[in-house]
């Protein structure tokens, strides 16, 4: 039988994670099985147990039980800890260990697939929930000049500061009508395009050339990219970030990294 993971969630029929899988699995010629499991909402850990009973090899944790992935987890990764949000499970050596792979899936995406380095730059973070956290410590390490993290409700950014105070000097945290001056990148962690609504930051964090990037993605644009390209940014949707992630996890599963240019390009059309 093949090597079983999947992505648990509520809800989890929109997912795309399978699909992900099934063509990095085809094209690394590795023989495994990816489907959606979903858990009720007061049902995760059992889940687990449940998945690691039947001998399934992994997991992938999407909202909204990635913070209590973290407290069931045996054994948590550097970035997963500085998270304290986990994205990816391995089932080995009765352990279950948790990982982010959420921001080394946004730096792949914002480096390789866009082009943009981030070294000595000034970066925009807009929210300071489980995505903004998940992104933070691997977007530090790219060493970029300042990360201003700015968030509707101020004191959840306060605290998601305080928990990265070693980089505090490259750290500042403001209200969206607070933020001052020009961005190189704009980072959208916010739910806020689900509704339809854009965090209502000066027009003039975007300049000719800022590279604005939406972790939502869909069929269109988001209205947040739509603001942003109205005022000289170039946009981009949360889909290369989706599939980068699921690379990193494969890759920490498999010990093989899938080329993820292509697997991109299908899903976008
Ligand atoms: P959380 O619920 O943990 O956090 C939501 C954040 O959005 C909070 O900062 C919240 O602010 C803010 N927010 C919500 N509504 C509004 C609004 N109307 N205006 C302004 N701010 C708002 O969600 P996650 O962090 O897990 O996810 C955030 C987004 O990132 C989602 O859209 C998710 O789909 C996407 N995502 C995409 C990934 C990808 O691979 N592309 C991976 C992970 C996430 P407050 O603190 O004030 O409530």
């Amino acid at each position: 039988m093949s090597d079983r993971y999947c992505v648990i969630g509520n809800p989890i029929a929109h997912s795309k994670s399978p699909q992900i899988h099934a063509a990095f699995a085809a094209r690394t010629g590795q023989e495994l099985d990816y489907e959606r499991c979903l858990a009720p909402l007061d049902g995760f850990e059992a889940t687990v147990r449940r998945l690691v009973d039947e001998g399934y090899r992994g997991a992938n944790v999407t909202v909204p039980f990635k913070l209590e992935a973290a407290k069931l987890a045996t054994r948590l990764s550097e970035r997963a800890r500085a998270a304290g949000a986990v994205n990816t499970l391995v089932f080995a050596d009765g352990e279950i260990a948790g990982d982010n792979t959420d921001g080394p899936g946004l730096v792949a995406d914002i480096v390789r697939n866009a082009g943009v380095a981030l070294g000595g730059k000034r970066i925009l973070l807009l929210g300071a929930g489980g995505a903004a956290r998940g992104v933070m410590l691997p977007l530090l390490l790219e060493d970029p000049r300042e990360i201003v993290v700015a968030n509707r409700t101020l004191a959840t950014a306060e605290a998601m500061a305080r928990d990265f105070a070693a980089y505090a000097e490259r750290i500042a945290v403001r209200g969206f009508a607070d933020v001052e001056g020009g961005f190189d990148v704009v980072i959208n962690a916010t739910s806020a395009s689900l509704a339809a609504d854009v965090p209502p930051v000066p027009d003039s964090v975007f300049c000719q050339g800022t590279l604005a990037l939406d972790m939502m993605y869909g069929n269109k644009p988001t209205v947040y990219m739509d603001f942003a390209a109205a005022r000289g940014a170039v946009v981009r949707d949360g889909l290369g970030m989706l599939v980068e992630q699921a690379a990193e996890a494969f890759a920490l599963w498999r010990g093989v990294r899938p080329d993820t240019a292509d697997v991109l390009n299908s899903m976008r059309q």
